[in-house]
């Protein structure tokens, strides 16, 4: 006999505890299942985002930006230091006393919402009806459910030739856990994970080189932030080398090395160790059984509607595996929607003002379209922008590097995207998400009071740019 529930997710992290969570909430008899297993070799619920990936990496982040501003910035305060030393395993350890906290803080919060956790690999089969291997060998469990949501999350891309060791060709894992700071790295790919655990690695002492097949830096982000944030990395020691395809990589007495092909041919790159950062793939090996009349898309995402409906009747997908961006609050929110659209209630996820943020030193950060963007559809738009340098609290603090730019649209003047290089960005940007949402103006953002000395006036700033009256930068 199975055992039935209204709900069953399968996969635990940010989309799939977050969706478990609220359907509990709303009175449904709910399951979740999840097979990671943490480092010590218990159940981790939380998926990549907790154990592998925002948080470790947020972790490491801030452990380096100390290391690093003790020896770059405490000087020009007057504060001088003889000796500073990095303890990586005990700055290791720390992250995993945060992943561990974190992850034992989800197992408690499914068990105070009773939710049924699940410690296994879950498979779908016909008609909502799931098995799952539980990972401590168990007997298989036959589970059925009215409603079943896939949150299976994704795996990094590995390039054809060039496979993960764990040690010396790493992913995000690997990256996450050197036990001593290699005097090289060399990084594939100069996308959102190469520049954040590059710019850990680097600013720990490692000379880091980030190989990246693209001619532009950071095509995703608007044109003035990216122009900006390759000067200031290249400042920090980032070595990123656009244009230049990896063609091969071989392991050879503790070395890797690399064969690249870049505008003026091949040459060869030595590195201790190499991170092949090049994007990730939705991830659903022993996810379907072939009758589960769910349908993949031909770049392998679950097949979803606008309301993450699968191709199966009951059967709903979110987060990494399925179309839109690989961001944690994204799948999160899907998984909150989802919920409550099988609890009857309305729901709608509003793509055009999903956050991004870069965590690197000065952060980026934006919501909307970029000029870019806006440029190629023909869009009819003014701009606004305001420099930290610019800005009293960016100054008393150091962080004069950066600026804000807005986009509004020339008739209406609602705000079309906001982007943002400099500290904070991550929590600055949350006011143009709100803004954005409520439809709001860039005289929306103009007219509201913005406390002082704060690097929100940044943002007063450039809004004020916008209609050619800003006061602390010529119009
Ligand atoms: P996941 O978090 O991948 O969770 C899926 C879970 O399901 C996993 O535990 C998986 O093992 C499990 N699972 C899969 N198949 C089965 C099965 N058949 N049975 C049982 N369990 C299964 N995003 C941000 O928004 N901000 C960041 O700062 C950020 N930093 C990142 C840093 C790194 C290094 C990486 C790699 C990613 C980062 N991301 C960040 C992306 C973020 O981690 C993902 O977008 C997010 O985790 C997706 O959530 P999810 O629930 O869809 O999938
Ligand atoms: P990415 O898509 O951000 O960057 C991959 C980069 O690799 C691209 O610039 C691409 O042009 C390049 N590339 C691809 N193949 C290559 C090759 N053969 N040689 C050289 N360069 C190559 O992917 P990622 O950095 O692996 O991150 C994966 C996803 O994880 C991101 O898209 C993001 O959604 C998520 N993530 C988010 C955050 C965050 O929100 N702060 C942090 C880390 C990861």
């Amino acid at each position: 006999m199975s055992e039935k529930f209204d709900v069953i997710v399968i996969g635990g992290g940010p989309g799939g505890y977050v969706a478990a969570i609220r359907a509990a909430q709303l009175g449904l008899k709910t399951a979740c299942i999840d097979n990671f297993i943490g480092k010590d070799g218990k159940a981790a619920p939380g998926g990549t985002c907790l154990n592998v990936g925002c948080i470790p990496s947020k972790a490491l982040l801030d452990s380096s930006k100390h290391y690093y501003h003790l020896q770059h910035d405490y000087g020009n305060h007057g504060i001088s230091i003889s000796a500073v030393a990095i303890d990586v395993p005990k700055m290791i350890a720390r992250k995993d006393g945060v992943v561990k906290k974190l992850t034992g803080g989800v197992s408690q919060l499914l068990k105070g919402n009773k939710v049924t956790f699940y410690h296994g690999n879950g498979r779908l089969g016909a008609n909502r009806s799931v098995k799952v291997t539980p990972q401590d060998g168990g007997d298989v469990i036959a589970l059925q459910a009215e409603n079943v949501i896939l949150a299976s999350g994704s795996v990094p891309i590995e390039i054809p030739g060039i496979p993960f060791d764990g040690e010396y060709i790493v992913d995000n894992t690997g990256a996450l856990d050197f036990d001593q700071v290699p005097a090289t790295l060399g990084v594939i790919g100069a996308g959102v994970i190469g520049l954040e655990l590059g710019s850990v690695w680097n600013r720990l002492g490692a000379s880091v080189v980030l190989l990246e097949a693209l001619a532009d830096f950071l095509p995703l982000a608007d044109r003035d932030i990216s122009k900006q944030a390759a000067r200031e990395f290249k400042k920090q020691g980032l070595d990123v080398r656009l244009g230049t395809l990896v063609k091969s990589a071989q392991l050879e007495d503790g070395k890797v090395n690399v064969t690249v092909e870049d505008a003026n041919g091949q040459s060869q790159h030595s590195f201790d160790r190499l991170l092949v950062s090049v994007g990730r793939k939705p991830y659903t090996e022993g996810l379907l059984s072939e009758d589960s009349g769910v349908s993949l898309t031909d770049r392998g995402q679950i097949d979803v509607d606008e309301q993450s409906r699968t191709s199966a009747p009951g059967v709903w997908a979110i987060g990494d595996c399925v179309r839109g961006p690989m961001l944690a609050h994204k799948a999160s929110e899907e998984g909150v929607a989802v919920a409550e659209l099988i609890a009857g209630k309305p729901a709608h996820i509003h793509f055009d003002t999903v956050p991004w943020v870069v965590y690197t030193d000065p952060e980026i950060a934006w919501v909307g379209k970029s000029e870019q963007e806006l440029e190629a559809a023909g869009a009819s738009y003014k701009t606004g922008s305001f420099p930290f340098a610019a800005n009293g609290r960016a100054l008393a603090g150091g962080q004069g590097a950066g600026m804000v730019k807005i986009l509004a649209d020339s008739e209406t003047d609602e705000i079309l995207g906001v982007h943002i290089f400099g500290a904070n960005a991550s929590e600055l940007i949350a006011e143009c998400v709100v803004a954005m949402e409520f439809q709001g103006s860039s005289e929306d953002l103009a007219r509201i009071i913005h406390a002082h000395p704060t690097l929100s006036e940044a943002i007063h700033e450039a809004a004020l740019h916008l209609d050619g009256r800003a006061i602390h930068r010529g119009n």
